[in-house]
């Protein structure tokens, strides 16, 4: 069967285009330019089992922007939306994520009467509600109300974090509102990650383009943080491969119906950066110290917030590498891509 990877050069799908071809299906992937459709072409061309296409969708925003891409697909995974916390309008970030993802579904309403299921790439951005103080553990039931009503309230004074967050918030909204309202015959899954950290493949020839959770590991590779940085806890994380599979089983296995599944494996810190980087790279220089006494990291854990991600564990099967593989293979890949 033929899946449609919308915004298929980024960092999380291109991941996810490979775990579709690895288990055998066929992906059309949606990029920006040929470069990038290029690009993916060569990267995915000795994969033994599944193939790879790519079509250019160049604004996901526009009214009709996937009529064509979601021809003949039987199922959708759609990631594409701008991540990040530049934006000033808060409507640079709403237009692509909301009309993006309503976009796809009517697409497919309009123009695919056999796609079975669609599958949006959420955040635990739609979740989180960054009024409660940790610890406290945030499940699939919650929603971030908090953002929306900060953009809302102040517009382009809303800080970039909840430009961000309200997009993605009001993006699986109206995800969900499309199925109320139209009942179309393919239904619909949310995954909501956390930070998604683990090796690059997607094309990214400089740092400076690195996609914004690699890019926030990044700078502690490259040591330019410090002790004062320290101990920079939480967040909850979550490795880019098991995202991806994520996808690929939420896609694929009928339990998943109508749900939300956070994929996160728990928290992590800047501490873990720093122990994980002494450790795998001890020829790097300027790497903050952490502090590895199991009771310290224990306190930190617990004082943390947590994004309950074993409802995926327990519906769909998903098991989660440990974050000492994450850590280090991701930074073997940013030294390798980046020769340092
Ligand atoms: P990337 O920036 O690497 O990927 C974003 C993708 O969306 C790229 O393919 C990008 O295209 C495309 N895109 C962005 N804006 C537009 C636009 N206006 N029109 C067309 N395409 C667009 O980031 P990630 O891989 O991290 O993000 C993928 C998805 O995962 C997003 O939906 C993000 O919100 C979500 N997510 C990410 C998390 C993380 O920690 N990384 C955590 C939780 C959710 P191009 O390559 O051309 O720029």
């Amino acid at each position: 069967s033929l899946v449609l990877v919308t915004g298929a050069s980024g960092y999380i799908s291109s991941h996810t285009v490979e775990a579709f071809l690895d288990q055998g299906y066929n992906v059309r992937g949606t990029v920006r330019s040929e470069d990038k459709g290029k690009y993916l072409e060569n990267l995915f061309k000795n994969k033994s089992k599944g193939k790879f296409e790519y079509v250019i969708v160049e604004d996901i925003g526009k009214e009709g922007a996937f009529d064509e891409a979601v021809k003949g697909v039987d199922g959708v995974a759609h990631m594409a939306s701008p991540f990040h916390f530049n934006a000033e309008e808060p409507e640079e970030l709403f237009t692509p994520a909301i009309q993006g993802t309503v976009g796809v579904l009517e697409s497919l309403k309009k123009n695919n009467p056999n796609v079975q299921r669609v599958v949006v790439t959420s955040s635990v951005a739609s979740i989180m509600d960054s009024n409660i103080k940790p610890p406290h553990t945030f499940t699939e039931k919650d929603w971030n109300t908090v953002s929306p009503k900060e953009c809302e309230e102040q517009g382009k004074n809303a800080t970039g974090q909840a430009k961000y967050r309200a997009s993605k918030t009001l993006a699986e909204r109206a995800f969900w509102k499309f199925f109320d309202d139209n009942k179309p015959s393919f239904d619909g899954v949310a995954i909501n990650p956390p930070l998604v950290l683990g090796p690059i493949i997607h094309q990214c020839d400089k740092p400076e383009s690195l996609n914004t959770s690699v890019a926030a590991y990044y700078s502690w590779l490259k040591g330019e943080k410090t002790e004062k940085d320290l101990p920079a806890g939480g967040m909850n994380y979550v490795d880019v491969r098991d995202t991806a599979l994520g996808h690929v089983l939420a896609l694929t296995k009928q339990e998943a119906s109508g749900e939300r599944f956070i994929t996160g494996n728990g928290p992590v810190s800047g501490n873990d950066y720093v122990l994980e980087i002494t450790r795998d790279f001890p020829d790097l220089k300027n790497i903050p110290k952490g502090n590895d006494d199991s009771e310290y990291k224990n306190k930190l854990r617990s004082e943390s917030i947590v994004h309950d991600g074993s409802k995926v564990t327990k519906v769909l099967g998903l098991r989660y590498r440990p974050v000492e593989e994450t850590l280090k293979e991701m930074g073997q890949s940013l030294r390798e891509r980046f020769n340092f």
